[in-house]
């Protein structure tokens, strides 16, 4: 299935927004492919539009309905891993709304009112210019939007961390080109819009986080206010089997609230991955043997995982928090610990754990060499280290089967561990792409094996991801189709997202 060209209907937006910021050249075509796709052409949109305002957004949705075009609205589109800017739809036509770029804090109540289009460097680098003493979190790659992030569900590593959850409030244009505001903004002049999620009768803030039922033009969202202190801890564990032992130790703290971000426990590639590139270890194309693995761990002096704890507030609390947590490894077999300490005054730390948004870590992409590209595959277990250690092994042998370096992580959030796995791979590499659809699906089945959903997905995966969500023969899928045909009949906004098509669109 696609979506065609449509040329009076791109008359029209041209009229609407102006012919400038109407796209429809291959190039342009190209910038808002999935870049780490095996085949770009395979999501390829027939154009795309960057309107300026939400008034903007809904009188294209309102030509969009005339004329029967699929949106895929984006924020940045920097959600690489998970298709990048490019729509699951072939031919429907990208709605870039990174032009947008409004920025409104509220000082007093650390909040923060944020167009799509304002990025974690636009927002780092407005509190730092007007010294507003608020933090972000930021995703370890946060090159992306504030707004596209927590919608899509991405994580950060600060008490912060889970965006979608610090949400509060939303502007969205509806697939009918109406306009509304959640929560207390449905009230107009409210000033409690960004302050109290509820707001009065059903919550809708969740319903527009990766689903396909509007389009968010202004999303408010909570900022942590700058701590005295930030202070934790840097775990290296030895052995593959610590993981078990090492997740029954935090969990306990995690979930009575002692520890408040959640921390993501890696394998050494995360690190090697990052910093070097596969052909500085080995020319072997084969799996990587114990010496490289061994070599690897010594030159960045980690563990077979590591893991970083923090903990943000007043100095005093932090400490006697630190305490807590010695006393809680204090007769655990752990490789190594480096103690971390930040001070309200002492330079920024440059990292994520300290608000600080970076982009380094895209580099992973080049751990094969050519053009590289990743595959995010990200499973939720019950946070238990028996069963993590059955997810390690099982997972692990599969990327020994289908010849694929093991890079995974298990972030530990209150009630859940998210296992965040990554394909990395190299798309100038046939063979090795010729197994990554066959290992994605077999990821899939394995978890679904044991009923564990995935999180988010790849727009490859869409449709396979939202059917292993079976309960009651996919009642969840068939509620949220029937909420789409409700409010968009015709289809035009993303369809296919989460695997939620539209009626027209269904076989
Ligand atoms: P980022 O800005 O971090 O790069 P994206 O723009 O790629 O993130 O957004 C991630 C996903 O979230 C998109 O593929 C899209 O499905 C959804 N999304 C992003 N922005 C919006 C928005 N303003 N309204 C509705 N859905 C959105």
């Amino acid at each position: 299935m696609s979506a065609r060209f449509n040329p009076a209907a791109f008359r029209a937006f041209a009229a609407a927004i102006g012919q400038e910021w109407v796209m429809t050249g291959d190039d342009d075509r190209l910038a808002f492919a999935d870049h780490f796709a095996a085949d770009e052409n395979k999501h390829l949109p027939s154009g795309a539009l960057s309107p300026a305002s939400a008034e903007e957004v809904r009188e294209i949705v309102r030509i969009a309905n005339r004329y029967k075009v699929p949106l895929w609205p984006i924020s940045r589109g920097k959600n690489f891993g998970y298709g990048g800017a490019a729509p699951v739809l072939k031919g429907a036509v990208v709605l870039d709304l990174s032009r947008m770029k409004q920025i409104e804090v509220d000082r007093e109540n650390g909040t923060v009112l944020v167009e799509p289009g304002v990025g974690f460097f636009d927002l780092y680098d407005y509190l730092q210019a007007n010294k507003i003493p608020l933090w972000l979190s930021v995703p370890g790659n946060s090159w992306g939007s504030v707004a596209g992030n927590a919608l899509d569900r991405g994580v950060g590593y600060t008490s912060y961390g889970d965006h979608a959850s610090r949400i509060c409030g939303l502007e969205v244009v509806l697939p009918d080109g109406d306009l509304v505001r959640t929560g207390m903004g449905a009230m107009q002049g409210s000033p409690t819009w960004n302050l109290y999620r509820n707001g009065f009768g059903p919550g809708w803030d969740a319903m527009f986080c990766q689903s396909n039922f509007g389009i968010v033009t202004k999303l408010g969202l909570w900022l942590m206010p700058e701590p005295e202190a930030v202070a934790g801890y840097d775990y290296e564990f030895d052995k593959p089997d610590d993981l078990g032992w090492a997740i029954d130790t935090i969990m306990p703290l995690r979930r009575e609230g002692l520890i408040q971000q959640s921390p993501s426990i890696g394998n050494w590639l995360r690190s090697a991955a990052v910093m070097t590139t596969r052909e500085q270890w080995t020319s072997d194309k084969g799996p990587l043997d114990e010496k490289v693995v061994t070599a690897i761990r010594e030159r960045f002096k980690i563990g077979w995982w590591s893991v970083q704890i923090r903990f943000y507030g007043h100095l005093d609390v932090v400490e006697a928090s630190m305490r807590v947590l010695d006393r809680a490894f204090d007769k655990q077999p752990i490789l190594s610990k480096k103690p971390a300490l930040w001070k309200r005054g002492d330079p920024p730390e440059g990292s994520p754990v300290t608000g600080v948004p970076v982009t380094f870590p895209l580099a992973n992409a080049n751990w094969h060499g050519g053009r590289g590209g990743h595959l995010g595959y990200s499973p939720v277990l019950p946070p238990r280290g028996d069963l993590a250690m059955d997810q390690f092994k099982r997972t692990y042998a599969l990327y020994q089967k289908y010849g694929m370096d093991y890079h995974a992580s298990f972030s530990m959030s209150e009630r859940s561990l998210v296992n965040v796995n990554q394909l990395l791979y190299d798309k100038d590499d046939p063979g090795m792409m010729g197994r990554v659809d066959a290992m994605f699906r077999a990821l899939v089945a394995d978890a679904k094996s044991l009923n564990y959903g995935e999180y988010r997905t790849h727009i490859d995966y869409m449709d396979l991801v939202a059917g292993t969500y079976d309960f009651n023969d996919r009642a969840l899928l068939r509620l949220n189709q029937r909420v789409k045909d409700a409010l968009d009949p015709n289809g035009v906004v993303a369809p296919g997202k989460s695997g939620i098509w539209p009626k027209v669109m269904r076989s």
